[in-house]
């Protein structure tokens, strides 16, 4: 290659400036490097990134262009279909290579396939290196060199290969950025942010989007949370877990990183550590199955749950989105997720559970919310989660296992410090009641001032009349995996 020519750095789900092979293989090209991010929300059809994702995404960005003028590059935006905007950027700069991380939702594996071809057309050639997962989900097969379906056979092969360590800052002096005067957009013009009405309104306060966001959160979390995870993290009113999620899907660190911090810890002990580990172990197995069974977004891994006689009702749908089933805990959880792009684990399982089996609505209905609603949205892990709750997924919870969403919110927040939080006007019911408002007495209600049906809704349904009709529907199911 002519060290005079660029190359393109192609950002996509990589947001970072560390740890980044890709962007070490740009750097060690020894041409200076053009960054490029495309918004491009027609290559992934109905799949591009949701309302709140937009928001992550926005401030990324910025955080990204920041620090990549404190290194005296320029990051280009550009708005649009991404096969087109990148032949057009390697037209106008005559650039010889397009470097990138590999992504793996199936309109990017074949967007990569398609534009390698492009490229080669163009007298350029398009290096796709791993960087947003410990493992290649090709690379992972059992003894009959089949992809694994279940979780602990595929995640102790993987510990038997091994982590790979991080590999540090790239030294991405300020020779190594082109001087280009590409046009690009203003981030007023990116349109991603929500405007009338702006809801996502102080989230800046819950989120610090961004490479430096997700040092930070990591440090916070190695020195505060870790200690005591595998437990504090299933309390929601608890801020027990690392909500690292979002910085991991947009690559602002690597799982490699991620992993790293986490084993040199010495704050916690070796089964907390372990139980993050085996958290980041999910995440990896739900892309290896999403590589491996691109169909899983919209249908159900085991396939005699097509079957399933889901009930249709966009109003029942309306109530669980704006939490007002009549069950706080999952209201609570419903509303996290609306006022802040983010729902704790445990809740967003009794939620799902809820919504797919006390209401009998389809898993992918729900799926699609926490898509557009959540800032961690993410097509593996959103798919996989649904798919797991509702009992079709590979791996999944048996389907007769229905949360009663009552104990759950007593196990689980039994100070109701979470459903105060999230449903205030059911603030001064006493802990007893506060997981089943209706059971209160007439009186201990008023005082609490409340009017069931007025202040807060009635349940929506009853828990075991609801659980005897999922089981019969779920037994219409042929037998079977
Ligand atoms: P931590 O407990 O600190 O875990 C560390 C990291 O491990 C997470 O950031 C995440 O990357 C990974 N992780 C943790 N739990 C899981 C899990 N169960 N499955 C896969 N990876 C996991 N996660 C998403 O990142 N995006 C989604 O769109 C998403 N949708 C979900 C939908 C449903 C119905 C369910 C039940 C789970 C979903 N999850 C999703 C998984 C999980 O709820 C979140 O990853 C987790 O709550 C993020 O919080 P955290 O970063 O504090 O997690």
């Amino acid at each position: 290659m002519s060290a005079s020519q660029p190359v393109i750095y192609w950002f996509r789900q990589d947001l970072r400036l560390s740890d980044l092979p890709a962007l070490k293989a740009a750097a060690a090209s020894g041409c200076p490097v053009i960054p490029c991010f495309f918004i491009d929300d027609e290559t992934p059809g109905e799949w591009a990134p949701g309302g709140a994702s937009r928001w992550w995404l926005h401030h990324s960005l910025v955080a990204l262009g920041k620090e990549i003028s404190q290194k005296g590059g320029r990051l280009v935006v550009r708005r649009g279909d991404s096969r087109k905007l990148l032949a057009e950027v390697v037209e106008e700069t005559g650039a010889q290579a397009v470097y990138c991380s590999e992504a793996y939702e199936p309109w990017n594996r074949e967007l990569q396939r398609v534009l390698s071809a492009d490229l080669e057309q163009a007298n350029a050639r398009l290096h796709c290196h791993e960087g947003s997962l410990l493992f290649h989900p090709d690379a992972i097969r059992n003894k009959a060199g089949q992809p694994f379906k279940v979780f602990t056979p595929y995640w102790r092969h993987c510990r038997e290969l091994g982590i790979a360590a991080p590999g540090g800052r790239q030294q991405l002096s300020r020779g190594r950025f082109h001087q280009h005067r590409l046009q690009g957009l203003k981030p007023a013009e990116w349109g991603l942010l929500p405007e009338s009405p702006n809801w996502a309104d102080g989230w800046l306060d819950h989120w610090t989007p961004g490479a430096k966001g997700a040092r930070a959160s990591l440090n916070r979390f190695t020195k505060g949370a870790l200690d005591g995870y595998s437990e504090g993290r299933d309390f929601p009113a608890l801020n027990g877990s690392s909500r690292l999620s979002p910085h991991l899907h947009w690559g602002e660190l690597s799982p490699r990183q991620a992993c790293a911090a986490i084993l040199d810890a010495d704050s916690a002990g070796d089964s907390d550590q372990q139980k993050f580990i085996a958290e980041i172990g999910w995440r990896e197995f739900n892309y290896h199955l999403l590589y491996h069974h691109p169909h899983i977004p919209e249908r159900p891994f085991k396939p005699r749950f097509e079957q399933l006689p889901w009930a249709d009702s966009q109003a029942r749908l309306g109530h669980w989105q704006q939490g007002k089933t009549g069950y706080p805990i999952v209201d609570a959880g419903m509303r996290e997720l609306w006022h802040t792009g983010f729902m704790h684990n445990r809740v967003r399982m009794v939620c799902a559970s809820f919504l797919t089996k006390h209401l009998l609505l389809p898993w992918q209905w729900g799926a699609r919310w926490f898509w557009d609603t959540l800032v961690d949205a993410d097509l593996a892990n959103n798919s996989c989660g649904w798919q797991w709750v509702a009992g079709c997924g590979a791996d999944a919870a048996p389907y007769f296992r229905i949360f009663n969403p009552v104990l759950q919110g007593k196990r689980f927040d039994a100070g109701g410090d979470y459903i105060r939080r999230w449903v205030p006007e059911l603030g001064a019911l006493p802990d007893r009641y506060l997981h089943a408002p209706w059971e209160a007495p007439a009186d201990t209600l008023a005082e609490a001032g409340i009017t069931l049906g007025d202040h807060y809704p009635e349940p929506m349904v009853d828990h075991r009349e609801a659980r005897a009709a999922a089981l019969e529907a779920y037994d219409v199911l042929p037998s079977g995996d």
